[in-house]
């Protein structure tokens, strides 16, 4: 049973609207849970003076000079992960560590391709992460273009044998990016779905909203039991070229080249800080992004900026002296980008936490600003969720729904149970950038980002002030992450 302490004065809650709202009689028999008048003022001044005096856009600068690209396994991890140690225990986090996280590496290698006939010149392709290699002298086919993964899947052998798969799906840009997961199917499954039917190479339209000469990377699978073909991205004018060339009823035949293939098992570290409240605590609310990026650009919103906004958040509250009643833990985790095994490794290090995890969010969808608030609590904790809220409004954060899913690198932990919030980014030109070579430090607006760091500030104060918990470990949350979609 929740019940207002005494740290919620009854002459303050009849001040604020939500108490005119309810009646006094049904506030004493519900017993709403309630942020104390302290903490909202405090969350207050964190709303009006972050904006200006936080640290995440300097984070952010050296994070992507002085690291730059962070494939996982490659020549810049160990850096990153330097960087990451020396930067929180600079920034004065009171405890920094690292825990290991192993897993396969992938190297890239060249990525040519160009058309031969019937009209020659060059194309401009990515190799899609874990693609394996052309042969060394390259690999010639005739080009069979496909409008989207379902159609391709949807084709017989005798069309698809000994040609290159070609899936020309368009993206979308949405504040939600909602155009992403019915698209990126082609670029994750689509190598095996054109392998199962005899294709030898497979070439996607980059899963991108811009029209930049530039192809989009990022993660291709391998089906199990499924020959494995070279996979790559083409930029979306090239793309355009390809299909317009293909309306000719010729056939069109097309080199690619790729060096890319396998490397040696590689152990990295998701990068841990925290801040600790005052009174000893096992209990925090965990924020973050993920420390690595694909190598094309210097990884500034994918996933620099998610990094840059949590340890400024958690330093600001630090170096403001705001007074937490539990600790605030900023995990930067470890290879998200090929498989979410940093994620995976933190809920495997950390399962006995659960209960202790007042709420985790992450960032990973750019630099921003925050629109909503999303959250995935027990119904019981709804009221707290919506106090969060109505102190973000004033930038412009709207309330949101309770199926979130807190970020790729917090599924392992959802699934376990922790209690979660989504806060929502806007990414309506993230995809014009993601993944690409103009993923870098130039393209980030301080405006954004202060506010992106500043909602994450917010959202890390009061959790961790929370007058009671969102439900972490309960079975509620357990069940409620089966139903919930990713
Ligand atoms: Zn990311």
């Amino acid at each position: 049973m929740i019940r207002a302490t005494s740290i919620q004065p009854l002459g303050w809650l009849l001040a604020t609207s939500f108490a005119v709202i309810l009646p006094l009689r049904a506030l004493a028999a519900e017993a709403v849970p309630s942020f104390s008048k302290a903490t909202l003022a405090h969350a207050e001044t964190i709303r009006l003076d972050a904006p200006e005096n936080n640290h995440a856009m300097k984070i952010l600068e050296s994070l992507t000079t002085e690291v730059g690209p962070r494939l996982a396994g490659g020549p810049n991890d160990a850096r990153a992960v330097a960087w990451a140690k020396a930067k929180f225990t600079e920034l004065g986090f009171d405890q920094v560590w690292l825990e290991p996280v192993s897993f396969p590496t992938w190297q890239r290698g060249v990525e040519t391709a160009e058309v031969l006939s019937p009209y020659p010149q060059p194309l401009s392709i990515t190799a899609l992460g874990n693609s394996i290699a052309t042969p060394i002298d390259g690999l010639t086919a005739n080009i069979i273009e496909f409008a989207t993964l379902a159609d391709l899947e949807a084709a017989t052998k005798a069309d698809v044998t000994g040609k290159i798969v070609f899936i020309n799906k368009a993206m979308s840009a949405h504040i939600d990016g909602a155009d992403y997961g019915p698209t990126v199917g082609a670029r994750s499954r689509g190598a095996s779905a054109a392998a199962k039917l005899g294709a030898v190479g497979l070439l996607i339209r980059s899963i991108g909203t811009d029209h930049n000469r530039l192809a989009h990377t990022g993660y291709n699978g391998y089906e199990d039991g499924v020959e494995k073909i070279p996979a790559a991205a083409l930029s979306v004018p090239d793309a355009i070229l390809l299909s317009n060339m293909l309306k000719r009823s010729k056939p069109v035949s097309v080199k690619m080249n790729l060096g890319s293939g396998p490397g040696p098992e590689y152990t990295s570290y998701n990068v841990i800080g925290q801040i600790n409240a005052k009174r000893k605590t096992n209990k925090y609310v965990l924020i973050g992004g993920h420390l690595d990026s694909w190598d094309l650009g210097t990884g500034a919103i994918d996933d620099g900026a998610g990094c840059a906004v949590t340890m400024a958040a958690a330093e600001y509250i630090a170096r403001k002296k705001l007074p937490i009643e539990h600790n605030i833990r900023v995990v930067l985790f470890a290879n998200e980008e090929q498989g979410l095994f940093g994620g995976n490794q933190y809920r495997d290090a950390h399962k006995g936490d659960v209960k202790n995890i007042i709420a985790a969010a992450e960032s990973d969808f750019g630099q921003g600003p925050v629109y909503a608030l999303n959250s995935r609590v027990k119904p019981e904790a709804l009221p707290l969720v919506q106090q969060m809220q109505k102190a973000m409004s004033g930038l412009n954060i709207q309330a949101g729904h309770n199926d979130g899913n807190g970020g790729p690198d917090l599924i392992a932990l959802g699934a376990e149970g922790v209690a979660l919030f989504g806060l929502a980014l806007d990414g309506t030109d993230y995809f014009d950038l993601h993944h690409t070579a103009n993923d870098t430090f130039d393209k980030v607006e301080a405006k954004r980002l202060n506010q992106t760091a500043t909602s994450f500030a917010m959202f890390a104060f009061l959790a961790a002030n929370a007058p009671s918990g969102f439900g972490s470990g309960e079975s509620y949350l357990v069940e409620k992450a089966k139903s919930t979609k990713h």
